[in-house]
């Protein structure tokens, strides 16, 4: 089944269960000043759950577009290094706002999964929640374990704690037990190699979590305690790009036709094959990500900056040009390059993409090249350095001047550094970093009293360093 048919099954299963269906909300969030941007289909219905507002129907389902690269949900890290975490990605779901409630929503996910998609019942797995015994108390899911015994075997439904199976959006607001379905898609032979261990949730590529059934009950008050919200509701987020590795029979997100377009384009204009190296399979995985969240963002309005959003957004491009640069050669600007498949491909399910295509293009390839010139400056300084250093060692302020004033990535001084037998003083560059951070902090601080963090340098920590792909350790500089 292609994605767009899979995407369309999802929500004509939905309309026929007398759901409204409704277009994605914009990725960037404009009227939440706490939240930077969706990163759970439930997001832009919050209001709905605490009782603020009243749907256009108590039964809505959709796919939204999130982005995960701030706040408590942030994958950044694991993208490209990983087959199944995006930056943006769709979230499929549906949503009842105070009508059914878990018996329903466990019975239709089992149908649409076994019976509309014909997923093999021998691949899935279930999860409830077994309760906690810290401040909050709770009790282990019960209903939810004796709706699931209608379906599945009792030894397919695995019990979880709150990490994975308390489904919070932020610090505070809406919240309840989920029950998550897994599936495993690994061989015999792979499953022989752990004595046939389940390796649910142990981030085996091909033992994922599909699909979220939260059961919206509580909300997260300021001082950490929950009470119980006015009414019960539905709350369920399936991983588009997952359901289509499944469907699809392959075993990575990348491997499907929402990514192949885009990797072959890649392959085309960098002339290196995507399967051969795992460095630059990495690289190309960055790339084909990172472009979707940034043409994405860019077609909802929210265009690379300075600040806030738009800083975030620049900072994804800029981590894509690096991958391009360092792992695949590529000196010249090409990501804009890939806008013109991708909006062919999504086009259809987001016209928004169609429309902006122009600007997203001209944007994109505007920022490409004013980082390669500063990637290209920085290497110049670099190597003046270098040249003018006597140590083995380069010293914490002289990195940070790069980083600072020529805006060169610390990840890639540290890169270069290690590949000529040479150190960077860490400690020293983070100090530097700490002092300038003081400087900025009274300019910068602002309220978090609700839902997420979106304090500026609460990004600092997602452009990360790739130990991976340098062999050195580095710290990453994560808010205080
Ligand atoms: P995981 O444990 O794999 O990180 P999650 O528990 O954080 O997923 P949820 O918050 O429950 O994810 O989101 C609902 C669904 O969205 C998941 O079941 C998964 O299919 C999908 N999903 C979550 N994060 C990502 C991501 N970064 N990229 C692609 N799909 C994702
Ligand atoms: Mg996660
Ligand atoms: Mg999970
Ligand atoms: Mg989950």
């Amino acid at each position: 089944m292609k994605s767009q048919d899979i995407r369309a099954t999802f929500l004509n299963f939905f309309k026929e269960k007398s759901h409204l269906i409704v277009p994605s909300a914009p990725m960037v969030t404009k009227d939440d000043p706490t939240l930077m941007f969706v990163n759970s289909g439930m997001a832009p219905f919050k209001e709905y759950f605490l009782g603020n507002g009243v749907p256009k129907k108590n039964r809505i389902s959709d796919s939204q577009k999130c982005l995960r690269v701030s706040g408590k949900h942030n994958d950044l890290e694991e993208v490209g290094y990983d087959t199944y975490h995006h930056t943006l990605f769709e979230m499929l779901g549906n949503w009842s706002f105070g009508d059914y409630f878990k018996k329903e929503a466990i019975a239709w996910a089992w149908e649409l999964l076994t019976e509309v998609y014909k997923i093999d019942k021998d691949i899935l797995y279930v999860t409830v929640f077994e309760g906690s015994d810290d401040a909050d108390n709770l009790k282990m899911d019960t209903e939810a374990f004796d709706i699931w015994k209608q379906f599945i075997a009792e030894d397919r439904i695995l019990k979880g704690n709150k990490k994975d199976n308390f489904w919070e959006m932020g610090e505070q607001g809406p919240c309840g037990p989920c029950s998550e379905i897994h599936v495993d898609i690994r061989s015999a032979e792979e499953k022989a190699k752990v004595d046939g261990r389940t390796l649910i949730n142990e981030d085996h590529p091909q033992v994922v979590e599909i699909w979220n059934l939260v059961f919206m009950q509580y909300n997260r008050k300021a001082n950490g305690t929950l009470e119980d919200l006015p009414n019960k509701h539905i709350d369920t987020g399936m991983g588009f790009e997952r359901l289509c590795m499944v469907m699809q029979g392959v075993k990575s997100n990348y491997d499907t036709d929402v990514f192949t377009p885009i990797i072959r384009e890649i392959e085309t204009i960098t002339n290196v094959k995507y399967g051969e190296d795992l460095k630059q399979d990495i690289a190309i995985r960055v790339i084909s990500d990172h472009v979707r969240a940034v043409a994405f963002s860019i077609a909802d309005g929210q265009l690379p900056s300075n600040t806030g959003a738009g800083y975030v957004i620049r900072r994804i491009l800029r981590r894509a040009v690096r991958y391009g640069f360092t792992f695949l050669n590529k000196k010249e600007p090409f990501i804009y390059r890939l806008v013109d498949v991708l909006s062919k491909k999504m086009g259809v399910a987001f016209p928004e993409l169609k429309a902006q295509k122009q600007l997203i293009e001209n944007v994109i390839k505007e920022e490409e090249t004013s980082f390669l010139r500063t990637l290209d400056q920085g290497l110049l300084l670099l190597d003046r350095i270098i040249e003018n250093s006597s140590s083995k060692e380069i010293s914490g302020d002289k990195a940070f001047e790069l980083y600072d004033t020529y805006g060169f990535p610390i990840d890639l001084t540290s890169l270069i550094l290690s590949e000529k037998g040479l150190k960077l003083d860490e400690k020293g560059f983070e100090a530097e970093l700490q002092k300038q951070k003081s400087r900025s902090r009274a300019a910068s601080e602002m309220s978090t009293d609700d839902w997420t963090v979106l304090v500026d340098d609460s990004v600092e920590e997602f452009i990360g360093y790739d130990a991976l792909e340098a062999n050195v350790k580095i710290t990453r500089y994560r808010k205080v």
